[in-house]
Formats: structure tokens, sequence, C-alpha cells
């Protein structure tokens, strides 16, 4: 494979025309790899337990005042099963770093939809124990979502990322050594973080064995100890996003909602003028929903009726293939395209 091209800090501070050139060129190569086809998956977010204390995230453990809770299989069920939007092909199931939500929420749910449904499935649970990864594997999960979060040991430390930043790329590299497709990401313009801390991102991600990769705004959370801290930039976010889908043209790349509470109503279908390939339709039960706190509890709810209308408006189209299928045949003989690096280079990195 060729060396992936690394970006330059003036690329990432880019603003007018030479942005949008550089923008265009980032859709444009997403679109000579995945087509006008955009993979479409809903996401349910089934428990706000989280043991660990990330300073950007409103769902951290030292948050008192949040009212914890799990969801109800059976429930999430009923709804997926019958009563979910069409267009989507996988589902996301999402949650603080709770094992008790996997044993009791997340594996009888993924059992439950592998039996009565085509969906395919991603989890994004943290931060788990091998065994548990591999029940989850074992259940009909082929898709894991463990972003590296900041690429920099000292910041990941300062910011209490969870666990030590050394496991987080171990389990990242385990997760992908056990052909589990993954996808990674980062935080843009967290408090603290140089230009050379955020370069450092995409050394790291170009290094690790992903199938994806995202970029999030940092949002100032609610209730937690950066609530008075400056928004991530939104050009910023955006220009890091371009980066990705041309340092990765193969790379699975998902708009994602903070974008539109960086740069209100408009973030997301900017998103998807980058070279994002991905989007997601929030399917929470509303009376959860408002205690999944990772940012405020005002959310900008990306329903199904503004995915296809932001898809739509890009002159996009809904992917008919699942993610979950996509990675399958890509995949061939089971081997993964992308050689996994021994965790020693990854983590220095
Ligand atoms: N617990 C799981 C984990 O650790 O991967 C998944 C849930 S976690 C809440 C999902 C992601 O939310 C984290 O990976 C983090 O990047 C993101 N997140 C949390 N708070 C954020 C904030 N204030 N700004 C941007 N991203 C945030």
């Amino acid at each position: 494979m060729t060396q992936p091209r690394l970006p330059s800090i003036d690329l990432l501070h880019l603003h007018g025309e030479a942005q949008e050139a550089f923008h265009e060129k980032a859709a444009n190569t997403a679109r000579s790899q995945f087509g006008r086809e955009v993979f479409v998956r809903g996401v349910v977010e089934v428990s706000n337990y989280c043991r660990e204390n990330c300073s950007y995230c409103g769902m951290r453990r030292s948050n008192r005042t949040l009212e914890r809770f799990r969801a109800d299989h059976e429930q999430l069920a009923e709804l997926l099963i019958h009563h979910r939007p069409a267009s989507i092909t996988d589902v996301n199931i999402q949650a603080g770093e709770d094992p008790v939500a996997v044993r009791e929420v997340v594996l009888p749910l993924i059992q439950t939809l592998r039996r009565e449904t085509d969906l395919g499935v991603s989890v994004c649970l943290g931060s788990l124990s091998q065994s548990m990864y591999a029940d989850l594997k074992e259940a009909g999960a082929s898709i894991y979502i463990i972003k590296f979060e900041i690429a920099d040991p000292n910041l990941y430390a300062k910011l209490e990322s969870p666990g030590k930043f050394d496991e987080r790329i171990a389990n990242i590299c385990h997760l992908a050594n056990t052909s589990w497709r993954v996808s990674s990401g980062f935080i843009a313009g967290l408090p603290g973080q140089s230009d050379e801390q955020l370069l450092g991102n995409f050394a790291l991600a170009a290094q690790l064995p992903l199938d994806g990769c995202s970029v999030s705004p940092f949002i100032p959370g609610e209730e937690t100890p950066l609530a008075n801290e400056r928004i991530g930039d939104i050009d910023l976010t955006l220009n890091c996003m371009a980066a990705l889908r041309l340092m990765r043209p193969d790379w699975v790349i998902p708009s994602v909602s903070a974008l539109n509470l960086a740069d209100t109503g408009s973030g997301y279908r900017r998103g998807l003028r980058t070279g994002a390939n991905l989007v997601t339709i929030n399917l929470t039960p509303a009376d959860v929903r408002e205690n999944y706190l990772l940012y405020k509890r005002e959310r900008f709810i990306m329903t199904e009726e503004r995915i296809l209308n932001a898809v739509a408006a890009e002159g996009l189209e809904p992917s008919r293939q699942s993610l979950a299928d996509f990675y399958a045949a890509r995949h061939v003989n089971g081997k993964h395209s992308t050689p996994a690096k021994p965790l020693e280079q990854a983590a220095q990195a």
C-alpha cells in the first residue's frame, strides 16, 4: 500500500476559496471511491451508566446530577424490528462504558436483531474484556466503533480519556486482529490542543488497522469540567474530515451530529460536502434520550426526515447495501486489507 498523505497544519487552517477547493477535492475522492451512495444506519443509545470519567463527556461517572438509565432490550427490539425507518441498513448500539448493559441489554438485543432482521450491527461500547468482545461478535455484531479520542498520550491522560491511552490502542488492535471491522476517531478543537497534537491524530490513525474514522468537534459538555470552554471550530473540524478523506480514500467516514452543534443546522450537510459517506438516524426512544448526555441536554436530533433531506440536498442517495455487507465483501478471503501494525509502533506514533 502507498504511504498515506498526512496533512500539513496549513491545510487544516484553510479558509475561503482554497478551503472550498480542498473540500471539493475530498468530496470528489469519496465519490470516485463510493459513488453517490452513503450508508444509512440507525443508532440506539442503550445505557448512560459509565465507569469512565472523561473531562469532556456529560456521562462521566462524577456527574452526579444525571439520571442514569439502561434501556429495555425488548422495547428496542420491537422498535427496530417493526418500526424502523425503511432507509436504515445497519444499527449502531452505543452506551457509556457499562459491562452490565452489555450483558443485560446489548447481547440479547443483537441476538434478536440478527435472528429477526437483516440489519448489520455495529457497537460502540468502549473498553471491555476480550471475552466480552468475543461474546459480542458471537452474538452477531461485526463493526466496533472505538475512538482513540486524542493521539497525544499526555493530553489523553490530562483530559481523563477512557482508561489508559496504551490500553485503548491495544483494544483497537485486538479488535482488528480478531476480525472486527474497526472504526476509530478523534476530537478536534479540544481545549489546550496544539497544532502539533492535532496533526498527531492523523499519524496515529494512519498506523492503526482501521476501516473507518471520524472527526468530531469538541462540544463543551454540560456538567463537565470543560463546560465553559470554547466550542471546537467547525472549519478546523471540516478541514480535518477532508484531510482524512484524502489520506484514506477507502475509509468510511461519518458526518457526525455534533457538526450541527458547531455550526447550527448546516454543519451536517457541510460534513457530507467534505467526503463523508455515512449518516446516522437517531432512534433512541425520546423518554431516555435526554439523559444520554454527551454534550448538552438540548440536542440536535437527527431524525429520518432531516437525514434524508440532507442526503438528497447534497445530491447523494442512501445505499441499499449495509455497511456490514460492504465490509464483508471488501475483505477478500477473510483477510484485512490494511495489515495491523504491531502495538508498539502504533502506540509510539
Ligand atoms: N463509552 C464508549 C466509548 O468509550 O467509546 C462509547 C460512548 S462515548 C460517550 C462516545 C464518544 O463520544 C466518545 O468516543 C467521545 O469521543 C465522544 N464525546 C463525548 N463527549 C464529547 C464532547 N464533549 N465533544 C466531542 N465528543 C465527545
